[in-house]
């Protein structure tokens, strides 16, 4: 918003840490003895500071363009602490972990509650739903319409713009939740490997490894309910892409998670992993684009998929280009860095495609098998 006054709150913000990192550089007792803001943290004697780029060891050294406020190889205790400091780890950190609280309490209130009755502050109820929201549409109302008044329902339906009877009313659930379960586990992971991979070298590449592997599991898990619900009725179909792509999934993690493949060299390697992951998602959706091309809420749900794909894309390009940072190197450190960028996109593209699952929940709800849609 008002970048001119952010840019200059952060700038106090770097001064003050300036000056604690020149404070304890220079193991100047009285000065440390007046500070008050809490910035350093002492125990038994040793005091944890603020490294610059140049001072952390080399497997720290990701990004050269961050130039200052690096936590170096502290105690374990003293990182989860940091939590509450200001480093260039904070908001990378605190954005996915914000975004596991996120997922996990939509997993919570989905299971408390049934589906249909999440909807995130009822934005996604209101781009799902429309002018149908008049209507009071909802899978148990129009259950109860089922059961009663077959006729009435029916003419329900076709108003809602479903031109089948309906025969399956509830939807598998666990499609949902294994998308649900990939994301949190996705940011967990990321948020763990933010908060303590500076540790030591070893647990930084256990890490990384868990890092990268939580991003091949969200991947696949994501796959699961569009590929169960679009491909329903189509059981060939629905097995044969759920298998190739959970077999695609074990392969990359278990590639991840060797030794050898987490390292630096075969950064390329894996990105072609992930790529190939996302790009075999084109197959399915393509099909099912045919598949779907009577049904009422395809526009809606390619709509969700475009923007998911346009925030994981833009959040990529941002991981891979390190813009801004590159452009004013040690300007972003603690604040406004590309990989804080992709962080947030990475949650607002599983927000987009938890819309997309929403949407078609509901509509396998109330339309089974036995239909022209299949
Ligand atoms: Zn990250």
């Amino acid at each position: 918003m008002n970048s001119t006054k952010r840019r200059g709150s952060w700038k106090r913000r770097e001064e003050q840490m300036d000056e604690s990192t020149v404070a304890t550089h220079n193991h100047d007792d009285h000065r440390r003895s007046e500070r008050k803001d809490g910035e350093e943290t002492k125990s038994r004697g040793k005091s944890y500071r603020l490294l610059t780029f140049d001072e952390v060891p080399d497997y720290m050294k990701d990004n050269e363009f961050i130039r200052k406020y690096y936590r170096g190889e502290w105690p374990l205790k003293h990182l989860l602490l940091s939590l509450f400091r200001w480093h260039n780890e904070t908001l990378n950190i605190w954005t996915h972990l914000m975004g596991f609280a996120l997922f996990l309490g939509l997993v919570a209130v989905n299971l408390v509650h049934a589906h249909q009755v999440v909807d995130l502050f009822g934005i996604f109820r209101y781009f799902t739903n429309g002018t149908e929201t008049n209507l009071s549409y909802n899978s148990g109302e129009i259950e109860e319409t089922m059961k009663l008044h077959g006729a009435v329902k029916q003419h329900h339906l076709n108003h809602l713009g479903y031109n089948s009877m309906p025969v399956e009313i509830a939807a598998a659930q666990w499609p949902f939740y294994t998308f649900m379960g990939g994301a949190i586990l996705c940011l967990l992971s990321s948020t763990t490997y933010h908060l303590f991979s500076c540790h030591s070298h070893h647990l930084s590449l256990l890490l990384s490894r868990a890092d990268y592997a939580g991003i091949a599991v969200m991947i696949v898990a994501s796959f699961f309910p569009p590929i169960y619900y679009i491909f329903q009725c189509q059981p060939h179909w629905q097995i044969a892409y759920l298998s190739v792509i959970t077999l695609i999934g074990i392969f990359t993690v278990a590639a991840l998670l060797s030794p050898p493949l987490s390292s630096g060299k075969y950064r390329v390697f894996r990105t072609l992993l992930f790529s190939s992951m996302g790009l075999f998602g084109l197959i399915p959706a393509v099909h099912a684009t045919v598949v779907n091309w009577d049904n009422p809420r395809r526009n809606t749900i390619v709509a969700y998929e475009l923007f998911m794909a346009f925030f994981y894309l833009v959040g990529a390009g941002f991981y891979a280009s390190r813009v801004p940072e590159r452009f004013k190197p040690g300007f972003f450190d603690v604040a406004g860095q590309s990989h804080q960028i992709f962080h947030v996109l990475v949650v607002l593209g599983a927000l987009a495609h938890y819309g997309a699952v929403l949407v078609l929940l509901d509509y396998r709800d109330v339309v089974g098998c036995d239909t022209t849609l299949g």
